[in-house]
């Protein structure tokens, strides 16, 4: 039966997407892609000479009416979003559209970018004795971050964070955490990260600011904050020699 598939392209790299969205894309009718994000050369998968859609210059009704349409006619609907679909990929309204309609859909994760910005620095979000939270967030813009969510009190935390859509505007980004978040915290900030123009700025709080400016990075960046950048850290109980689990006796 034909379907739309929310597609998680991953971060940039051709080759981050899973096999499955891969296969999904090779297969499918029409594509419609985030394409102020997604990298076209995933649309290269693609072996049906599928009808294209670049889903920047539309709007919602307008990326329904393709995905209706296609579905109508029997066809397979990719819909191609940048990392993950789930973190700031506006998916609920047009799944919750298709639902009403009694459309099948399907959702394919993707790798986001944060955990890609953690790659690429070669962290751990998560380390033993610093801290096992990781906070996704964003600065308000055109969308509103729910007051209950302000940055400065995400931060209180202490936790690491990765700040999505934000790195264009630095200053309050360092205003707001600089609330609870020493000067000297580590931060990362990781520019289209595993494309082929990577760029990595590995800096401090009280650096931030200057240095995103320095290196003119005005958007699709992930910041990184917090001291599993830099710091002591205890060793994991999961391959401590003496720590028996379900798969191994310990010592
Ligand atoms: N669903 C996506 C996020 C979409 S919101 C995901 O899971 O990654 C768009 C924001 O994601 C950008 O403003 C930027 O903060 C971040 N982003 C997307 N791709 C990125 C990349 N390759 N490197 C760094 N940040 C990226």
């Amino acid at each position: 039966m034909s379907k739309v598939f929310f597609i998680g392209a991953g971060p940039g790299a051709k080759d981050l997407i899973t096999i499955r969205g891969a296969k999904i894309i090779e297969e499918a009718d029409v594509l419609i892609y985030a394409g102020s994000l997604v990298n076209q050369e995933i649309l290269s998968y693609n072996k049906k000479n599928a009808k294209i859609y670049n889903s920047a210059e539309m709007n919602l009704q307008q990326v329904l009416e393709v995905e209706k349409n296609a579905v109508k006619e029997s066809k397979t609907v990719a819909r191609i979003h940048t990392g993950d679909p789930s973190i700031y990929g506006a998916i609920q309204e047009q799944m919750d559209a298709l639902e009403a309609e009694g459309i099948s859909y399907e959702v394919i994760p993707g790798v986001s970018s944060f955990t890609a910005a953690a790659a690429a620095i070669k962290r751990e979000f998560t380390l033993p004795g610093v801290t096992q939270t990781v906070i996704c967030t964003r600065l308000e813009g055109r969308t509103e971050v729910p007051d209950k969510e302000k940055l400065e009190d995400l931060a209180k935390h202490r936790a690491s964070m990765a700040l999505f859509l934000s790195v264009g505007m630095i200053d309050e980004v360092v205003k707001r955490l600089t609330v609870h978040y020493d000067i000297a915290t580590p931060v990362a900030v990781v520019k289209k990260a595993t494309w082929p123009d990577e760029e990595i700025i590995l800096c401090q709080l009280g650096n931030l600011a200057e240095k995103v400016k320095e290196h003119r990075i005005t958007k699709t960046a992930q910041i990184l904050v917090g001291d599993f950048i830099r710091t002591e850290y205890e060793k994991s109980k999961l391959y401590d020699k003496t720590f028996s689990h379900e798969y191994r006796r310990g010592e």
